[in-house]
């Protein structure tokens, strides 16, 4: 065989490992508004000397989106979440929650007021497009574990006079407000504290999260709310039986009052993994030595991003490619339809497979949608307009 006809016959190999993103589509994706509904780049904020204005490596620090990265992978934004850990549901460990709920907001606004050049405050779906057109990254809040609020639910108005946008009640574990899609049913659903809190969100016109909440809590809320829902970072259990995942006759029920389900890349909901106790635990400790992220030192840091290392090679898992994140987002596709569907990578909270490592990667998920067949408008309101519109929706129906 000659090297021509070699290399012909590699070709496909190598198209499968890597996705060849045509300049085309390069061209296409730079010039749709990509948003993402959940960024967990506010953890990475907490780190002594990371500057989102400077490049940063994967493989070195592990963190996924920065000024650099949104630029080359044409991320215009998106949701920048405000995460509480869940602690203890004492009246102690509502104080804690509810204060370190105000300085991660203060860190996002930090970020807006630091560097007016680059980045805006979103508010709004025309406010997205304009700073995006302004050449600047959208900025919009959302909040992920409504623990911050369960001391005094009144103080919603406070996180949305500053911004917040999107409002996700429950994270891993079950709380005063919810119960947790990976947690035994405390509430059967959303507790009093919750419905009311869905109730103030729907008045200010703040978009309901089902995210990380149980089947029981997405039936509750989807018949209480008066606006449209999103899960804004959640996969389809149809491809991969995880409870974080959404199930058809769910996804459907979703999409027919007007919402979105926005793809996950975080690989333990996408493919079958086998139980390992022994690596909970390990990663359970870790945790717990480093659970105050925002007080480490760099040396920390490293620390611990090389003992979570050694962890994960202790006990590998399979990790997840771009392959199988396809098949979750083609199959949601297929199911909820085109006007149902967007993303939510979950950057810098646990997301990113194989193919799809940082923000820097984007072009490629272009790339296999329109080679699935979908068409440049769908395309982009897979990449944003679907999230807008139910954000615009929300807002509608709000009653101040
Ligand atoms: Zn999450």
């Amino acid at each position: 065989m000659n090297k021509r006809l070699l290399l012909l016959a590699l070709l496909p190999l190598l198209a499968n490992a890597d996705t060849v993103v045509s300049p085309a589509t390069l061209a296409l994706h730079q010039r749709l508004l990509v948003l993402d509904s959940h960024l967990d780049t506010p953890l990475t904020l907490t780190r002594p000397g990371w500057n989102i204005l400077e490049r940063h490596d994967y493989r070195q620090d592990g963190s996924q989106v920065d000024l650099p990265r949104m630029r080359e992978g044409g991320l215009d934004g998106g949701f920048f979440a405000v995460y509480t850990p869940q602690g203890p549901r004492t009246e102690e460990g509502r104080a804690y929650a509810s204060a370190y709920g105000l300085a991660t907001l203060t860190r996002i606004r930090d970020v807006i007021d630091r560097n007016p050049d680059s980045f805006a405050l979103a508010l709004t779906a025309d406010d997205a497009r304009r700073i995006a057109a302004e050449g600047k990254r959208v900025v919009f809040i959302s909040m992920e574990n409504a623990d911050p609020l369960s001391s005094d639910p009144a103080l919603l108005n406070t996180y949305y006079r500053q911004g917040l946008r999107m409002l996700g009640l429950v994270h891993f574990m079950n709380n005063d407000l919810a119960d947790s899609a990976t947690a035994l049913p405390e509430w059967k659903g959303l507790s009093p504290k919750g419905r009311d809190l869905v109730q103030r969100a729907n008045r200010l016109g703040i978009l309901l999260d089902v995210s990380h909440a149980s089947d029981a809590v997405f039936d509750q809320m989807l018949a209480l709310s008066s606006a449209p829902i999103i899960a804004s970072h959640s996969s389809s259990r149809a491809v991969n039986p995880h409870p974080r995942n959404l199930d058809d006759a769910r996804v459907r029920q979703l999409a027919a009052k007007g919402g979105v389900i926005q793809v996950n890349a975080y690989s333990d909901y996408l493919i079958p993994l086998t139980p390992k106790p022994e690596r909970n635990k390990a990663m359970a400790a870790l945790g717990a030595r480093f659970h105050n992220l925002a007080a480490l030192s760099p040396e920390q840091i490293k620390d611990l991003y090389q003992e979570r290392d050694t962890i994960n090679q202790r006990f590998a898992q399979p990790k997840a490619d771009l392959d199988v994140f396809m098949q979750h987002l083609l199959h949601l596709l297929e199911v909820a339809g085109p006007d149902h569907v967007g993303i939510g990578a979950d950057w810098d909270g646990g997301g990113g497979v194989s193919g799809l490592e940082d923000v820097s990667q984007l072009p490629v998920v272009t790339q296999r949608l329109l080679d699935a067949g979908y068409n440049e408008q769908q395309v982009a309101n897979i990449w944003s307009g679907n999230l807008l519109r139910v954000l615009q929706e929300a807002q509608a129906r709000a009653q101040p």
